[in-house]
């Protein structure tokens, strides 16, 4: 996952990767990519950036970081929407996603967790104690934050290994919620001053803003155009422009996202698809899909079906929110930062009616014929609340097919037939 005419050995080294391990990685993934993505027909031209990021993710990507760092700035990792990337940028930070999508060194990582804890940590965890992950390694600080039960946990362990500091996020949203995430706000601005020497001006925060606005405005154009039937690209492709959006320099992956999204909306006006216009037309929602976790989707879409919208951190949640950008004081900004971010209707929340009216409104938008809930096994806020989404879209008169799994492929034939018989059912 590298261009082969750079040695980015001496970099990998310097940062304390196990290079042998982190060999074997780097020669696993791009077969699995190739399988995936390469195999498409008609993608839209404008992926090929993406091939481009994916080949250089351990490479050109983290070379950026290492130059960023040498000019003073600062890199920050993240394991959680809700932290606020505005903030990180403003005082001369980059924002890293640090959750990861496929199993690694878990014989080590269940000596510290228990197995039943869902892939997302374990993965994460295992990316850090198997010395694999390079952006793990390149951060001055991790941020975590009060979500689920497990990652709270994890984090106290975690802590023993990296840098790591801790945000409390409430689990619910009435106006003392509020005031406590706003305080949170004010807690961590203090934090990143320290990690980086620097103070927070509302020049850099208004532009920070914009950026990260531009840049959500930009997935929003791309999807806007998978509401078209045929739907204009695979899921698969979709979901990967959002999981890079967690990694990729902010004002470039916007450029190339738009590019994309100018090429999809002639797309839609040729009427050209990436699937038949009858191809059943399906909505996924639940847990967090990292890199490189498109094991649904490309089951979906490998059977016939085209996934057309993702309810998820790695979806809709991530992109369809914005902060407003009139503030005039860093108070008024961080006020809005927070409101921003509160309003991500995420399983750790109770109640949390928001996600199931998301989650009909997208199917609606999207014209899905029917739903995935998609949750990691152990995942208790997703696998619960699936029981409530399903009966909202049932009562919407929406099917609906409920799948736990994990990051293993031992699965998958089950979960093909599973599928298959759920898009023969939409479209009888
Ligand atoms: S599912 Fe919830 S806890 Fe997990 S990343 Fe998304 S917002 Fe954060
Ligand atoms: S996938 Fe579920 S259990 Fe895992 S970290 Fe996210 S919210 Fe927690």
């Amino acid at each position: 996952m590298s261009d082969a005419t750079v040695d980015y050995r001496p970099m990998w080294q310097a940062l304390g990767l196990d290079l042998e391990a982190h060999d074997m990685l780097l020669t696993a993934i791009p077969q699995l990519y190739a399988d995936a993505y390469l195999s498409q027909s008609d993608r839209p031209e404008g992926m090929a950036y993406f091939d481009f990021v994916l080949s250089e993710i351990h490479g050109l990507r983290i070379k950026e970081l290492q130059d960023h760092k040498a000019a003073g700035g600062t890199v920050i990792g993240t394991f959680c929407l809700y932290v606020p990337e505005e903030i990180i940028r403003a005082l001369g930070g980059l924002a890293v996603g640090l959750c990861a999508g496929a199993e690694w060194a878990y014989d080590q990582v269940e000596q510290l967790l228990p197995r039943n804890t869902c892939a997302l940590i374990k993965s994460a965890m295992g990316f850090k104690m198997g010395k694999v992950c390079p952006y793990v390694e390149s951060a001055d600080l991790v941020i975590g934050e009060t979500t689920c039960d497990g990652k709270k946990k994890a984090y106290e362990l975690f802590g023993e290994l990296a840098p790591v500091y801790v945000m409390e996020l409430p689990q619910m949203k009435r106006p003392q919620d509020m005031s406590l995430w706003r305080s949170e706000l004010d807690r961590l601005v203090t934090e990143l001053e320290r990690v980086s020497g620097r103070t927070l001006t509302l020049e850099a925060l208004q532009k920070a803003t914009k950026e990260v606005n531009d840049k959500r405005r930009a997935l929003q154009r791309l999807n806007a155009a998978r509401a078209a039937r045929p739907a204009p690209i695979s899921g698969k492709d979709a979901l990967l422009a959002v999981q890079v959006a967690f990694y990729d320099d902010v004002p470039r992956f916007t450029q190339m996202v738009n590019r994309i999204a100018d090429e999809l909306e002639q797309r839609v006006a040729a009427g050209k698809g990436v699937a038949p216009c009858a191809a059943p037309r399906v909505l996924v929602t639940g847990s967090p899909m990292s890199l490189p976790n498109w094991k649904v989707h490309d089951l979906v879409e490998k059977a016939g079906g085209v996934v057309v919208a993702e309810e998820l951190c790695t979806g809709a949640r991530y992109y369809e929110k914005l902060v407003a950008e009139d503030a005039s004081t860093v108070e008024g900004l961080l006020d809005d930062i927070a409101t921003k971010y509160l309003d991500i209707n995420c399983a750790c929340f109770t109640p949390n009616p928001g996600r199931i009216d998301d989650v009909l409104r997208l199917a609606g938008q999207y014209k899905a014929d029917g739903i995935l809930h998609y949750a990691l096994q152990f995942c208790a806020p997703y696998q619960i609340e699936a029981t409530t989404v399903e009966r909202a879209a049932r009562e919407a008169g929406i099917p609906v097919l409920r799948v736990d799994t994990d990051y293993s492929m031992e699965d998958v034939g089950q979960l093909g037939t599973r599928i298959e018989a759920f898009l023969e059912m939409l479209q009888g």
